[in-house]
């Protein structure tokens, strides 16, 4: 019967999610080892701009490779990490190594890197100084790193806002940058703008990839919303997941100054990052579904 089908399926369902809750617990008593046994590595994404296709950023991407060679992707294990309460030594050692390859990116290359922080990282009343201390041991001012920032920040609490407000103005007092993450996506997006210290929103790519492509007329309007937002707030913009060349001519020609996404290149160790600084001849563009 048609009940006796649906309690089959609930069992199912329900087994699944067990399974599901195992795999995860193991995922983050795995977490902790991790960190010490240096399965964590940092890769990096050039962000260009549109004008020129010159570097002049990238963002640190959190990459977790087993000891079987297998990759676990963030989307899988950061929740994780946030939820554990992992995510702040995580972040943290993210942090250590950015900074000490900044110190070759940025007196090399003048590039900037940005880095996604956690909201669990701005509660920490000491976190801003822990960055400054990062950057002058490695002797990189604060204006060649970005931080990035999603919704989740002010969500948890008054106090916690004020926390995480007073750390972001710390770091921006002292140079560093301020961008919101996944722009276009958060229900209080605006909100944010309003009140948190911003340089820099960065448009989220599935706000832009597919629609900018088709041309649609509500599509771009969206997406000239955004950058005359930005304009008149005196903010940059850069737009994630630029996967073709078409996204990209539509972007530079709506004023859009800054770009990330496989059309230019995919995260990769900072090796390959500096390779393709060397090289100094135009960025070499890889093509979607490549391995690099
Ligand atoms: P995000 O900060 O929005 O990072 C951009 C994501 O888009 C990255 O996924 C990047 O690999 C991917 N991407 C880049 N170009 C393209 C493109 O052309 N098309 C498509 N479809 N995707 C593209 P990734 O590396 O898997 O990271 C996922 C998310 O995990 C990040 O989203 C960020 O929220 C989080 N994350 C990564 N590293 C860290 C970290 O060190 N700390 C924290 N707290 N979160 C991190
Ligand atoms: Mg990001
Ligand atoms: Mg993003
Ligand atoms: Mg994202």
């Amino acid at each position: 019967s048609a009940r006796h089908q649906g309690g089959k399926q609930y069992a199912v369902y329900d087994a699944a999610v067990h399974a599901e809750r195992l795999a995860n617990t193991q995922l983050v008593a795995d977490m902790h080892h991790a960190l010490d046994a240096g399965e964590f590595s940092v890769h990096y994404q050039p962000v260009v701009e549109l004008a020129t296709g010159d570097i002049v950023a990238a963002e640190a991407l959190l990459r977790w490779t087993r000891p079987d060679g297998t990759s676990i992707p963030p989307m899988q294990f950061i929740p994780l990490a946030e939820q554990s309460g992992a995510i702040v030594a995580i972040g943290g050692w993210v942090m250590a190594q950015v900074c000490a390859d900044l110190s070759t990116l940025h007196h090399e290359h003048g590039l900037s890197v940005t880095v996604n922080v956690s909201a669990h990282q701005l509660r920490d009343p000491k976190f801003a100084q822990s960055v400054l201390d990062l950057l002058r041991q490695n002797d990189v001012p604060g204006s060649a790193l970005i931080v990035e920032i999603t919704e989740t920040v002010l969500i948890t609490s008054v106090v916690d806002a004020a926390t995480s407000t007073e750390q972001l103005q710390t770091l921006r007092d002292n140079g560093v940058r301020i961008a919101i993450d996944d722009f276009g996506t958060g229900y209080s997006s605006l909100a944010y703008l309003r009140q948190l210290p911003v340089d820099i929103l960065k448009m989220d790519g599935s706000f832009t990839a597919e629609q900018i492509e088709q041309g649609a007329a509500k599509d771009l309007a969206f997406i000239r919303t955004i950058l005359e937002l930005s304009r008149i707030l005196g903010l940059q913009t850069i737009a994630e997941a630029v996967e073709t060349a078409t996204q990209a001519d539509r972007l530079n020609g709506l004023g859009c100054d800054l770009a990330q996404g496989y059309h230019f290149a995919r995260p990769a160790p900072v090796a390959t990052l500096l390779d393709a600084l060397r090289q100094r001849g135009p960025l070499p563009v890889i093509a979607v579904g490549s391995v690099v």
